[in-house]
C-alpha cells in the first residue's frame, strides 16, 4: 500500500516520507483514516490479507512502516493501544517461573507490572543498576529477558548499550530496549544488536500530549509473529484516529527533538551554575556520570533533566521542590514527557516512585519553546526561595 524507502536515507527524511501512500496522479498525500472492523473475505486468509481489525488493519500500516524505517527494523512495527500494552507484550516472553533482568529505575508502571509477574507467575525479577555494566552482566546467567531503559527515568543513568547487548547475545539472553526517552534519533538499539525495541508513542513520537499509544519493533520474524499474536489475543489494539495523529506527529519528530535537546543542554549548563540548584542530571554535562557513554553511542543527549534545588532549611527537601513547581508560570506542572510544551514535576509526589530517587528530584521535560522564556520562568521559580518569596 505504501511507498518503500531506501533505508539509507537519513532519519530526518524518513520521518517525513516513510509510510505515505505510493504517489499517483490525483492520489492522497497522506494515508486515510479507514474505519472498519471487518474486511470482505472468505476461505483461507493468506498472510498479510486483512480479515478482522483486531488482528490487523490498514489504519496502522503507515505509522508502523514509518517507525520501523526510523528504528531500522526489518519487520513492520506493531502498534499497541498504549506503551504499557507494548511493555506487557514484551514481558510475555518471560515464561511463568522465568527470570527477568530489569533496571532498578525502570518506568514505575513497568516496575509494578514486574512485581505482579513475580507474585502471580513466579517470575524472578533481578533489579540492577543499568549503568553498572559488570552487575548487569552478572545478572544475565539463566535469564529469559533483559529489559533495558537508557537513559533511565527519572535518574537519567546511561547504560553501555553496545556492551550489554553484546554480553546478552553471547549468553543467549533475549534483549528488549525501551527507547521512549532516547527516540530512534538518539539511538537505534536494533542496529546495536537488540532483539526488540519498545516505545511509549504517547511521548516524543506523537509529541503533542494528545494520544496514548505504544509500539514494538523487531527485525526477527518469529518474535514479530509472537508479539502480534499477543496483541490479537489480548486485544490491546490502537484506534485509527490515534494512530493517524501519531504519524502526523512523527513527521516533525526530528525538528521537535533537535530543538528540545538543544534547549535542554542549554538549560542544564545554566542550571549547573545556578546558586539555588544543588544538582543537575543531564548527559550533556561534561561532569555527568553518563556523559562519556552517551557521547560514545548516542546521537543526542535527550531533553529530560533531573534537577534538585538547594533545600530551604525552613521547609525541607520535598516542600522546597514543590514550591519551585508551584512558582512556575510557563512550565506546566504535569507528569509525562516528550510533548512540545515543557513540563515539570517532583517525581516522589507519586507514592509508587522508587525510594532510591531523591525526594526533591524535579523531572523537567524540556519542550520546544524559546529557551530564554523557559530560563526566565525557571530562574525566577528557583530564586524566589532565597528572596524569601
Ligand atoms: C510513559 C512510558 C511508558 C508507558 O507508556 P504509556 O503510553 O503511558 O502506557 C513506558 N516506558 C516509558 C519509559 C515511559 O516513559
Amino acid at each position: 500500500m505504501t511507498d518503500q524507502h531506501d533505508p539509507g536515507l537519513s532519519p530526518a527524511t524518513l520521518a517525513v516520507h516513510a509510510g505515505r501512500p505510493h504517489p499517483r496522479q490525483g492520489g492522497a498525500v497522506n494515508p486515510p483514516i479507514p474505519l472498519n472492523s471487518t474486511y470482505v473475505s472468505q476461505g483461507e486468509v493468506p498472510p498479510g490479507e486483512l480479515a478482522y481489525a483486531r488482528a490487523d488493519t490498514d489504519a496502522w500500516h503507515g505509522f508502523e512502516e514509518a517507525l520501523a524505517a526510523l528504528e531500522g527494523a526489518g519487520e513492520r512495527g506493531i502498534v499497541f493501544s498504549s506503551g504499557m500494552a507494548a511493555v506487557a507484550a514484551v514481558l510475555s516472553l518471560v515464561p511463568d517461573g522465568g527470570t527477568l533482568v530489569l533496571p532498578r529505575h525502570a518506568y514505575q508502571t513497568t516496575s509494578g507490572y514486574a512485581d505482579e509477574l513475580a507474585e502471580r507467575h513466579g517470575v524472578t525479577v533481578r533489579r540492577v543498576d543499568i549503568a553498572d555494566t559488570d552487575a548487569v552482566v552478572a545478572a544475565l546467567d539463566g535469564a529469559d529477558l533483559l529489559l533495558i531503559e537508557s537513559p533511565t527515568n527519572p535518574m537519567l543513568e546511561v547504560a553501555d548499550l553496545p556492551a550489554l547487548l553484546a554480553a546478552a547475545r553471547e549468553r543467549g539472553v533475549p534483549t528488549a530496549v525501551d527507547n521512549t526517552f532516547a527516540t530512534p534519533l538518539g539511538q537505534r538499539p536494533l542496529t546495536l544488536g537488540a532483539d526488540l525495541v519498545l516505545h511509549s508513542v504517547s511521548k516524543y513520537l506523537a509529541g503533542h500530549s494528545d494520544v496514548i499509544l505504544g509500539a514494538v519493533l523487531t527485525s526477527d520474524a518469529t518474535l514479530a509473529e509472537r508479539i502480534r499474536g499477543y496483541r490479537t489475543v489480548h486485544g490491546a489494539v490502537a484506534g485509527p484516529f490515534e494512530v493517524w495523529l501519531a504519524l502526523r506527529g512523527l513527521r516533525t519528530l526530528p525538528l521537535r527533538f533537535e530543538r528540545a535537546c538543544a534547549n535542554a543542554a542549554e538549560l542544564a549548563r545554566r542550571l549547573a551554575e545556578h546558586p539555588d540548584v544543588a544538582e543537575v542530571r543531564h548527559p550533556s554535562l561534561p561532569g555527568d556520570p553518563g556523559h562519556e557513554r552517551a557521547s560514545a553511542h548516542m546521537n543526542a543527549y535527550g531533553a529530560i533533566l533531573g534537577v534538585r534545588p538547594v533545600t530551604d532549611p525552613g521547609s525541607g527537601p520535598a516542600a522546597t521542590a514543590d514550591a519551585v513547581v508551584a512558582r512556575c508560570r510557563l512550565w506546566v506542572p504535569a507528569t509525562s514527557l516528550g510533548g512540545v510544551e515543557s513540563l515539570i514535576e517532583r517525581r516522589r509526589r507519586w507514592g509508587t516512585e522508587s525510594a532510591t530517587v531523591p525526594e526533591d528530584l524535579l523531572r523537567l521535560s524540556v519542550g520546544v519553546e524559546d529557551v530564554e522564556d523557559l530560563w526566565v520562568d525557571l530562574d525566577r521559580a528557583l530564586r524566589a526561595d532565597t528572596l524569601g518569596g
